[in-house]
């Protein structure tokens, strides 16, 4: 049964196929862009270079230090870049830290970005951005963060490894596992959610099998698209948190610490949303949703323990404590007791626990 809702549409452009890159040039000149500063990683500096020479007159400069947790001296030093260069919009190329700078320069200068995601992240859908300062993540939404407009290309997917698409993969199934049982959800991003999920569950075991399976690597960012949608319309819950905070109090890779945690946080909140789990299960074709995405973390060769990324264990207790300490919203209460004996089988790779009655 249908019943009252709010949707609300966030105004994005998205172009998406194979070979787009080539369109970059026009989407700026689209926007209004005369000078584009070109952002990525270190690591993916060579193909921001090309990408500088494809855009011609239109490029203005390339900033090539883009972090993870967008730290905010790197913000600085990329605006001293554009303002030097005189650039009046962003193109930025690569996953969610590349995003995250380009919208850390939309947030402080009101530019326009043209966003070109190479990993299922999913930050270009979302008008969100975290920063960090000083070891502290501070989290940001603002229209003005929201790219205005992103090019998927799948042959710059071509080049993520098996290993990162797996991951990056089920951190963008955990957006849509979280928009089905969202406080604020809704039919239209349900939607969204069940394709997204389903399109990556059937995507990244063929890709895990031959990586440079085309049309598996378009299903899997066509699903990434539609869960970054999910993670930009609706609110998040204990997943995202307990991620969120064992990623900035210990450090932990990102994508990484989300497959390992979905499965255990899913079946912490199992039998308090019916509707989401049987959406999830038929999604992923598994009779038990947590454990259907334990058994597919474990398929793809993911790891499934903290302990393995780099969690010391007597950072259990503390993890459990900082989860309960803001309240926020979850469909099952916050149970400090029973997000401890979560953390604890993560932390171990333990199958996600029994599911015990909603305190
Ligand atoms: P990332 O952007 O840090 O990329 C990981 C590494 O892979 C980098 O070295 C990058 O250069 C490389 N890489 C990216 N694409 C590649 C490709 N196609 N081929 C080869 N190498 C490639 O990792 P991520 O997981 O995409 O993003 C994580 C960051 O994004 C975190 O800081 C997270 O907080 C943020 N994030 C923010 C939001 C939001 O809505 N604000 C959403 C999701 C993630």
């Amino acid at each position: 049964m249908i019943g009252s809702f709010t949707f609300e549409n966030l105004p994005c452009r998205v172009v998406f196929g194979s070979g787009t890159l080539a369109s970059a040039k026009a989407e700026v000149e689209r926007l209004g862009g005369t000078r584009a500063l070109v952002l990525t990683t270190p690591q993916q500096e060579a193909q921001g270079k090309s990408l500088g020479a494809a855009l011609g007159a239109l490029y203005a400069g390339l900033f090539s230090e883009a972090t993870m947790h967008t730290p905010v001296d790197v913000t600085e030093r990329a605006l001293a870049a554009m303002k030097a260069w005189d650039a009046d919009c962003v193109v930025s190329l690569g996953g969610g830290s590349t995003t995250g700078l380009g919208k850390a320069l939309a947030l402080r200068t009101g530019i326009n970005q043209l966003c070109i995601p190479t990993t299922y992240a999913g930050s270009e859908m979302t008008p969100i951005v975290g920063q960090t300062e000083n070891g502290l993540k501070t989290t940001v939404r603002d229209a003005a963060i929201l790219p205005e407009t992103v090019i998927y290309d799948v042959d710059l997917t071509l080049t993520l490894p098996a290993s990162l698409a797996a991951t990056s993969g089920i951190n963008a199934i955990a957006h849509a596992v979280e928009a089905l049982y969202a406080r604020d959800a809704n039919p239209v991003t349900s939607l969204m959610a069940e394709e997204g999920i389903r399109a990556l569950a059937r995507a990244l075991p063929a890709i895990a099998a031959k990586a440079d399976d085309r049309e598996a690597r378009t299903e899997a960012l066509y699903g990434a698209w539609l869960c970054g949608v999910c993670l930009g319309t609706v609110g998040m819950a204990l997943h995202h948190k307990l991620c969120h905070t064992l990623g900035g109090t210990f450090d932990l890779p990102h994508a990484e610490t989300h497959t390992i945690v979905l499965p255990h946080a899913l079946a912490y909140n199992a039998l308090a949303v019916p509707d989401a789990m049987a959406r999830i299960s038929r999604a992923i074709g598994a009779a038990d949703a947590s454990h259907g995405l334990f058994e597919l973390a474990k398929r793809l060769g993911a790891k499934t323990a903290l302990r393995d990324v780099g969690m010391p264990e007597n950072g259990i207790e503390k993890a459990a404590d900082l989860a309960v300490t803001n309240a926020y919203w979850n469909p099952r209460p916050l149970d400090r007791n029973a997000i401890r004996d979560l953390i604890a089988r993560a932390w171990a790779g333990e199958p996600p626990g029994a599911v015990e009655p909603a305190a």
